[in-house]
């Protein structure tokens, strides 16, 4: 069964001002895929045709950089359009809003931890929140397309949240302000995802 690309939950436009019609538009479309249609070519006939996503990012060490690439590109933007949504954002409550407070000391405190994550990513990757295997949350960093999903991830977990810091997420509208595009990224957070998540 091939990957096929999944729906926007929203419509395009619904994250402006923060994130622009014309990015989300080419992200989804254009960037998203062609790591869907890359990810098919690459696993086709292969005995990873018919694993689940969460299988092959376990195994990706001994898969060709194709399948590394394209399959973390799936994975981490099927996950970013989840955890994004309009009218959302702000300090989460609930077991979201005590797991982050109770791991990181406050809201403010993640909030600044993500973002120097995010911003300490030299050139394209992505900043994660995830639990690991005993259910603690910490926030890591990845090159590329790579996630902590994978087992050749630094620090392996599940992520729960994830923000794409590649230029093509936020060059049209930030251009190379990337901190002002993580800043904006927290207006559109959608917490309820996120705790769905957790
Ligand atoms: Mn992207």
């Amino acid at each position: 069964m091939a990957f096929t690309l999944p729906a926007l939950p929203y419509s395009f436009d619904a994250l402006e001002p923060h994130i622009d019609t014309r990015t989300m538009e080419i992200h989804h479309g254009k960037h998203h895929q062609a790591y869907v249609t890359n990810l098919n070519t690459a696993i086709e006939n292969t005995e990873w045709a018919d694993k689940s996503i969460e299988e092959i990012l376990a195994n990706v060490s001994r898969l060709s950089p194709a399948v590394r690439n394209n399959g973390g590109g799936h994975y981490n933007h099927s996950l970013f359009w989840q955890i994004m949504g309009p009218g959302k954002g702000g300090v989460p409550t609930g077991i979201i809003g005590d797991a982050i407070q109770g791991s990181f000391g406050s809201f403010d405190a993640f909030k600044e931890a993500l973002s120097k994550a995010g911003m300490g990513r030299f050139g394209s990757g992505w900043a994660w929140l995830s639990k690991d295997a005993q259910g603690k949350l910490f926030i890591s960093s990845t090159p590329n397309q790579d996630n902590p999903l994978m087992d050749l991830a630094e620090q392996k977990g599940t992520p729960i949240l994830g923000v794409d810091v590649w230029e093509h997420a936020y060059y049209l509208h930030y251009q190379n302000r990337r901190a002002d595009y993580l800043n904006a990224f927290f207006n559109v957070i959608n917490w309820d995802a996120v705790a769905a998540r957790l």
